[in-house]
Formats: structure tokens, sequence, C-alpha cells
């Protein structure tokens, strides 16, 4: 499925769903897109800014301030970055998240194993846990 911003003679904008780029544009040549606000059927399309299938994903392993410009993959190495230069507490990553969490140890970016059930505990306790969408290299052997 994909999702495009259309546009009419009278520049009115709207977002038509098709199955595919094909389906598109045979119901371009079928005139069957048609404008919601005059009913024309001469419907160009503007140039979509970025794909929708990564975009959510991006967003939600991205710790920086939201860029709309900026690429999934560049957000993913600069996370990659971030996360080889926090501290590998390995096992006792959900026990060191509590300890700088509240305080008794020094605040500083951690890296770790952690369970989906703890991973869910830290969360209701308020403490932030990002799933990594890449493999680290202590895991790789
Ligand atoms: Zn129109």
């Amino acid at each position: 499925m994909i999702v495009l911003e259309l546009s009419c003679p009278e520049g009115h904008r709207f977002e038509g769903w098709f199955p595919s780029h094909g389906g598109f544009a045979s119901q371009i040549e079928a005139q069957t897109v048609r404008c919601p606000t005059c009913d024309s059927s001469e419907i160009t399309r503007l140039p979509t800014p970025c794909n929708i299938g990564t975009q959510g994903r991006a967003e939600r392993v991205s710790e920086e301030p939201r860029d709309p410009g900026r690429r999934p993959d560049m957000v993913l190495r600069a996370l990659r970055t971030a996360v080889l230069r926090a501290e590998n507490v390995g096992e006792r990553f959900a026990e060191e998240s509590r300890r700088i969490h509240y305080g008794e140890a020094e605040a500083r970016s951690i890296r770790g194993k952690t369970t989906p059930r703890e991973a869910q505990e830290l969360a209701e306790e308020g403490i932030d846990v990002i799933p990594l969408p890449f493999k680290l290299p202590e895991e790789m052997n």
C-alpha cells in the first residue's frame, strides 16, 4: 500500500491510497481518481517527502529531536554510534538502570541485556529503555 500526495488543477491537495505505483498509474489513466473538492479528474502527483514504511520505526529508536529531513539509516547509524560509546553492563542492565534512575550510581549511558519483562517493568518505573534494532558486537559470536 502506498500513500501519494495528489493535487488537481485548482490546487486542492489530498491523499490517495493505492495498492502500488502501477495501481496509481492505471487509476489515473482510467480517470477514477477525482479531486474530493471539485471532482476534477486531472490529477497530478506531488513529490512525497519520505517513505512511510520505515519512518515510524526510525522515530521510535531515535533519541534525538525529530528531524524530518534526516534519513532513517542516518538515524540508525547515529544511534549505533551512541550505543557503542555507552558502558556495557551486560546482564546487570536492569539493576544498573535503576541505580542510575534513583541516583545511587553516576548518571551515564549504559547498554546491556534485558528481558522483555524487565524492560516493561523499567518502563513502568519511568526509566527509558530503548530496544535496539541491531545486534551489538558482543552478541555477534
Ligand atoms: Zn480540486
